[in-house]
């Protein structure tokens, strides 16, 4: 017994060495920018999820059909009727949209988007005059 702590008696730069405070600072610094990073990008993802609850909860009045999405294929495409009497199609599945002066052609507009990998989510063609 006690034969590694003599050892390092004998060889002292041998023996474990604690993290430095500067290691452990910069160890410190670097958790400290990943919390942040994360939180950042929580609060981004929340923000931007706020701002797209509160448009569903605008666009759900002018909600006029759900129908098939010609991209993904999934009944998802809410085409709605807006002020101007103009159509949009957004897919709640896989984010497509178009918009027209009527249905057709807003569903036009959308299938000729597919591949196009646009998602309504990152700037919704949806307006309410706000007055
Ligand atoms: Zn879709």
């Amino acid at each position: 017994m006690g034969e590694w702590s003599e050892y390092f008696e004998d060889f002292p730069e041998e023996a474990p060495q604690p993290p430095s405070a500067e290691e452990r600072a910069k160890e410190k610094l670097d958790a400290d920018i990943k919390g942040m990073n994360v939180d950042a990008f929580a609060l981004i993802a929340k923000t931007k999820q706020k701002a797209i609850d509160k448009a569903q909860q605008q666009k759900k009045q002018f909600l006029e059909s759900i129908d098939d999405c010609p991209q993904c294929g999934e009944t998802s495409l809410n085409t709605y009727k807006l002020e101007n009497a103009s159509y949009l199609c957004e897919c709640q599945c896989c984010g497509i949209y178009g918009s027209g002066d009527n249905f057709s052609s807003a569903l036009h507009q959308t299938a000729s988007a597919i591949g196009d990998n646009i998602d309504w989510r990152d700037g919704s063609l949806f307006k309410v005059s706000t007055k």
